[in-house]
Formats: C-alpha cells, structure tokens, sequence
C-alpha cells in the first residue's frame, strides 16, 4: 500500500487547491493512506504568513474533519474511493520554541507530527528569496549547523517523522568533500529515538533534482532499520503522490519492504 503523509493546504498562504482535490487525487492514484500535514503556526511570524495562524488552526482541524466524514464513512458506498485521512501537522523546529511545540502537541489531536527544520538561526535557508546567503558562507558549516538542529530536533524526542531530512541541499551547494560523516551522526541519533524519516519526493522539482534523502542515504537509514514513510510534500492537488514510482523503486532497491503510516500517534506498518 501507498501513504503520502506530507501535504499542505491554502491557509498556509502558498498552497493552492481543496482538501477534497487533494484527496481525490489520492485515490485515483491509488494512495490508500493520505495525510495533511499543515505548517505550524509558530512559522505565521517567524516567515511572512507562509503558515496559519493560530487562530486559524481551528479551520484547518475543521476542513481535514469534514474530508475524513466524507471519504471514511463506513457505508460509503463506493468502496474503490474509500481512502484513511490522516491528520497531520509539520512542526518547525526552532530551539527557542522547544515547549511551544510540546503543549502544541499534547493539547491536540494529531495523528503524527513531521519535525522539520527550516531555519539555521534567523535564516530561512529553503527560502528561494534567501538562497544567496549560500554563496557567502562556507557550505560545510553550513551543513554542520543543519544537521546539528536536526540532531537536536530528533532528541527532544517530540516528532514522529523527520522531515525532508537533508533539506540544505535544496539548491545544489554542496560540501566538496561530501557528508557522510554528518549522515552517520544524524543516523546515530536516529537510532536510539523512536523517530522515522520521510522519504519526501519534493526534491525532484527543486534545483537540487534529487530526493530528500537521497538513495545513498536511504541505504545507510536501512542498513541501521530506522523505519521510513513517503510524503510528496504537495502544496497543489497535482503533486500528491509526485514521483512515487520512483521512490518505491528507490526504497525497494535499498531493501526497504514497509513504510509506515500513523494513527493518534501510534504507528502502523504497511506493506510496499
Ligand atoms: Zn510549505
Ligand atoms: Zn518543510
């Protein structure tokens, strides 16, 4: 079975299309787990409105609601639609807002939370507006400041997913020398949480043309078991499920059998 755990929805401010479209366009490719994950609001301030506010989460827990009424119900009658919604948020992690993310997840009630990290200090580093920082600084340590955040996102031990783990290479400046070295520090970590990775297919369509992680690094996940789940990080109807049978072929050939999906926080394994 298929999952597309990451998406997003219009109250995000850069995502186009209905809950429904979305969905729909799951089942016509046959995703038999779908799941929204919106960004948290805590990125309203710290990135200009690219999230909801808190008071518009409401709506948010609202929409997904109505889709699982929708397309869950047991005596719909059409079965070859019937589809598990899952609801989901991804939470940035910034170190200054560490208890904000708890209570935010322990007063509601997700399904999963992707952990992602989206800032090295005050720097939106995925941001096409702020990509030319890259150039100035040196690309190793700026590696080293990202995976050092994401070891630290997955100690708190808050999230269930990480999100698009190598996200820094979004646009292609890479460390000479690789960093390996920085994978297998982060996969340590990995090891000793209860955390999966996402396999989060968005990378194709960015200058980087590659997955988040790429296959070398969903190897070294699999050499050390650390489970994994797909997401299409879709901001439009059209990119759910974007370039699955890619990234089935790429799990399947590193070994992976199993992806995992999540309900009330509790996992679920499925078979690929
Ligand atoms: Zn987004
Ligand atoms: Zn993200």
């Amino acid at each position: 079975m298929l999952v597309d755990l990451h998406s997003h929805t219009t109250l995000c401010n850069h995502a186009t299309g209905s809950l429904e479209e979305y969905v729909e366009r799951a089942v016509a490719l046959g995703i038999g787990e779908f799941g929204f994950s919106e960004h948290s609001p805590w990125m309203y301030q710290e990135r200009e409105k690219l999230a909801p506010g808190f008071d518009e989460m409401p709506q948010y827990f609202q929409r997904v609601e109505a889709v699982q009424r929708r397309y869950m119900s047991r005596s719909r009658a059409d079965r070859s639609s019937r589809i598990a919604i899952r609801l989901g948020i991804e939470m940035d992690y910034l170190p200054g807002k560490v208890d904000m993310a708890r209570e935010y997840a322990q007063s509601n009630d997700f399904d999963f939370i992707i952990g992602s990290v989206h800032h090295i200090g005050t720097w939106g580093f995925d941001q096409e507006s702020q990509q030319a920082l890259y150039a100035q600084r040196d690309v190793r340590e700026v590696y080293e400041e990202y995976f050092g955040l994401v070891i630290d996102m997955i100690s708190t031990g808050l999230f269930d997913i990480v999100g698009h783990i190598d996200l820094v290479k979004k646009f292609g400046y890479r460390p000479k020398d690789g960093y390996r070295d920085l994978q297998e520090s982060v996969v340590r970590v990995l090891r000793e949480s209860d955390m999966a990775v996402e396999l989060n297919t968005s990378g194709m369509d960015r200058p980087v043309k590659e997955f988040f992680p790429d296959q070398r690094f969903l190897a070294l996940l699999y050499k050390y078991k650390i489970p994994v789940t797909l997401g299409s990080d879709a901001h439009a109807p059209s990119e759910v499920g974007r370039y699955f049978g890619e990234a089935v072929s790429q799990l399947k050939a590193v070994g992976y059998r199993e992806v995992l999906t999540y309900e009330k926080r509790r996992r679920i394994s499925v078979r690929l």
